[in-house]
């Protein structure tokens, strides 16, 4: 049984958005940074794909084997349940844990391989301890805090924290990280700190550990923190992190479309939905989608939002309630349910005739990964 409101994950299209990626992290000239000596090219980086949050609400069991498959080097999630969901979905590629452990069940990293962030002094401790009971090592990546002043060992103060994990004995550094603040803002000046700070910390940490530091605002903002590995998320769903522009050719990989489900006529001065807050002077049409915030469709579509329905653009209109939302077709007379509502995707092949993520983001005052995270639940996701 499948409900209206449908989400296509275009599975191809996310493995070609991969592809388009790795070629451009190898095509581009790098500058050689000087913590890496020597005068022969690095290698091109490798590829961390970060599927988080269900893959970005695209559904993370699907996606990951889809990227294992198209040659990632390695996955990231944000915490150890996550890491397991891949596992019981049949990854077999290392999966990076981005969290904090502090406070976690650790048992999970040790039964289904994952790979931590080591991000504080007692992280350190509480993965030392849970490896030297189970008489094993645990790979680990170590989070350096640049700038952001969220996880990580401070940038400065590293002469003092490190020399602890480092000396684990059931500890082995894999490779380090940080994470930048404002890659997506050409205008701050921390992005270029974090990255000096970075290169400093590396200092601290041997010259044959990998290193890795590339969101993707980063990646398509400087070659050089590229380093060994990048780390893109959004890109690979299709999305470039608004400002930022992308010469790298990507195909959004997700679409969300509905059907209407009935069509009223309003008389001049009748109102529809809750708080009647959409009404006309003239007779008007609305079609009511059966998608609604329950389905992550944000409140604050009402009078900013469009949909595709027959191949033209019309707006959301009323408030949008829980499991629907009502649309103006006044005038597209020949509207009538069944009709196919796109609300992200194409319905045609004039540039108006899309809907892309951005584009929603932008009109509700968001971005475009609260948009694709909060994709509902109950929205069976497609695979194509
Ligand atoms: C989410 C995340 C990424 C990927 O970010 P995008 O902007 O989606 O590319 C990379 N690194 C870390 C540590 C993250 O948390």
């Amino acid at each position: 049984m499948i409900r209206s409101t449908v989400a296509r994950v275009d599975l191809a299209a996310l493995q070609a958005n991969f592809r388009a990626i790795r070629d451009f992290v190898a095509s581009e000239p790098r500058t050689i940074a000087p913590s890496q000596g020597g005068t022969v090219a690095p290698p091109p980086p490798e590829i961390i794909a970060v599927v988080k949050a269900n893959a970005y609400g695209h559904g993370a069991g699907r996606v990951a084997l889809a990227l294992e498959q198209a040659g990632a080097t390695m996955l990231a999630c944000a915490d150890i349940e996550e890491g397991i969901v891949l596992r019981r979905a049949g990854v077999r590629l290392p999966i990076l844990v981005f969290g904090a452990l502090s406070v976690s069940d650790l048992d999970g990293l040790f039964e289904y391989v994952l790979t931590p962030t080591i991000s504080t002094p007692s992280a350190a401790r509480a993965v030392q301890a849970a490896a030297a009971r189970r008489k094993t090592t645990c790979p680990y990546h170590l989070k350096i805090d640049t700038g952001m002043n969220r996880l990580g060992f401070r940038f400065d103060n590293l002469g003092r924290t490190l020399p602890g994990v480092l000396s684990g004995a059931h500890l082995r550094l894999e490779a380090v990280y940080t994470h930048f603040a404002t890659a997506d803002d050409p205008d701050q000046p921390l992005f270029e700190q974090q990255r000096l700070r970075f290169e400093e910390a590396l200092r601290h940490v041997g010259a044959t550990v990998r290193r890795h530091a590339a969101n993707s605002a980063a990646l398509l903002r400087d070659s050089r923190v590229w380093y060994d590995i990048v780390r893109p998320g959004l890109l690979l769903y299709g999305i470039v992190p608004p400002p930022l522009s992308a010469t790298i050719p990507l195909v959004p990989v997700m679409s969300l479309t509905s059907r209407v489900v009935a069509v009223k006529g309003l008389r001049p001065g009748e109102a529809v939905g809750y708080g009647s807050r959409f009404s006309s002077a003239a007779p008007a049409t609305v079609a009511v989608v059966p998608a609604g915030y329950a389905d992550g469709l944000d409140l604050r579509l009402e009078g900013r939002g469009h949909v595709l329905v027959r191949g033209r653009r019309v707006p959301v209109v009323g408030a949008v309630s829980m499991d629907m939302m009502t649309i103006d077709v006044t005038g597209l007379d020949e509207v009538q349910p069944g009709d196919e509502v796109v609300i992200i995707g194409r319905q045609g092949a004039e540039s108006w005739q899309q809907i892309d993520v951005r584009e929603m983001a932008a009109a509700i005052g968001t971005i475009p990964y609260e948009i694709v995270c909060r994709i509902g639940a109950r929205i069976e996701r497609q695979y194509a």
